[in-house]
């Protein structure tokens, strides 16, 4: 476990003082969740669940489930996976000790847990005892164009309810174990890529249905919040119809930097360097978050988030919520807390700190 030297754990205990913005990081490890509770993090606000399926004995499961065309099958391939989730959930639950854990459900395309090079394709094939042939084709025919604005997030959760249906039955078979052996754990459940109220209407719907189960199998009682990432520009103009219905909202900055300039975030190096020397853009969006135009659209859906809900909690999970004017503008806003890299949390508790000091001196 990462820990602080003693004298710069005070240090850290006087930013927190005065930060006023809690700084969360983004864990799905338990090495990760260790890092940031060594660094007193305040939380975890981003657990990405998808990093979990990429072991090879899951994965395996994974191409199981997304070759059965009907949802008992599916269900069953998920039904081993299950017990695994539940070890994940629980270890973070008991790392983390009765702070906040976000537990963000199955976020990519499937097609990301395919192979696509024929040695691939012929092992899978060999797996499933099916034709190489007709492996190939259901692969081929899942291909997307645009695999980021394709079938994923939310949209993969409403088509392949199965998917979500599993994860939150191990959320909160996680959250019984652990709030027995310890601390009461309220596990916080949040849908990706969310820009329409009923989609989180839908899911909600979904959970609660897995949450009555599991409580009547148990008898015994838990809770849960449930919140959104906002990470469409629609989202962010619809926040206010979107956060009537949640308990919290989580700013993607990633995606929504990547949706607003129209950019994919994953090929924007190829040219970035060009664009910033001619003074296109004044740095990398996708690294210093472009407060004219992204955080524009984070003032908008913040506000109007607020104003139908003064109860919803805010912050953002994306690559910037590790940056020190992010967390400042962040922090402007009324945001409730960032969350970034375990490693950068002592820097973001100081970047806090030092904004509170800032706006103080230039007040005062
Ligand atoms: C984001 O889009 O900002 C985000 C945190 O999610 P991911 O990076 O996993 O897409
Ligand atoms: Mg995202």
């Amino acid at each position: 476990e990462a820990r602080l030297d003693d004298s710069f754990q005070t240090l850290m205990d006087w930013a927190d003082a005065e930060g006023e913005i809690d700084i969360r990081a983004n864990a799905d490890t338990p090495a990760d969740a260790a890092i940031a509770r060594g660094f007193n993090a305040h939380g975890i606000g981003l657990c990405r669940t998808e990093h979990m399926f990429f072991d090879p004995g899951r994965l395996t499961v994974m191409q199981e489930m997304i070759f059965a065309d009907a949802p008992e099958d599916r269900r069953a391939a998920l039904d081993q996976l299950l017990p695994m989730q539940i070890a994940d959930f629980t270890e973070l639950f008991r790392i983390m000790h009765g702070q906040p854990v976000c537990i963000r459900l199955f976020d990519p395309p499937l097609h990301e847990f395919l192979p696509s090079d024929r040695a691939g394709l012929r092992d899978l094939a060999e797996a499933l005892d099916l034709p190489v042939s007709d492996v190939t084709r259901r692969v081929q025919s899942m291909e997307e164009h645009n695999p980021m604005l394709g079938l994923r997030g939310v949209r993969l959760g409403l088509t392949v309810p199965e998917i979500y249906e599993m994860q939150v039955r191990a959320i909160f078979e996680a959250t019984l174990t652990a709030s027995k052996e310890g601390d009461p754990v309220v596990p916080e459940i949040m849908i990706p890529l969310v820009s329409a109220p009923r989609e989180v209407e839908i899911v909600r719907t979904r959970i609660d249905a897995v949450a009555a189960a599991v409580r009547n199998e148990h008898g015994r009682d838990f809770d849960y919040r449930l919140g959104v990432m906002v990470e469409t520009p629609r989202a962010c103009l619809m926040a206010d119809k979107i956060a009537s219905s949640v308990d919290f909202l989580s700013f993607g900055t990633n995606d929504l930097t990547q949706m607003t300039y129209g950019l994919s975030r994953d090929d924007a190096g190829r040219f970035m360097s060009a664009y910033v020397n001619q003074s296109v853009y004044k740095e990398d969006p996708f690294h210093i978050l472009d407060v004219d135009g992204v955080g524009e659209l984070l003032t908008v859906g913040f506000e109007r988030a607020r104003a139908a809900n003064p109860d919803v909690v805010m912050s953002i999970c994306g690559e910037h919520g590790g940056n020190p004017e992010s967390i400042a503008f962040c922090r402007g806003l009324g945001f409730n807390y960032v969350s970034c890299s375990p490693f950068r949390v002592p820097v973001a508790r100081l970047a806090a700190a030092q904004e509170a000091i800032r706006l103080k001196i230039a007040t005062s």
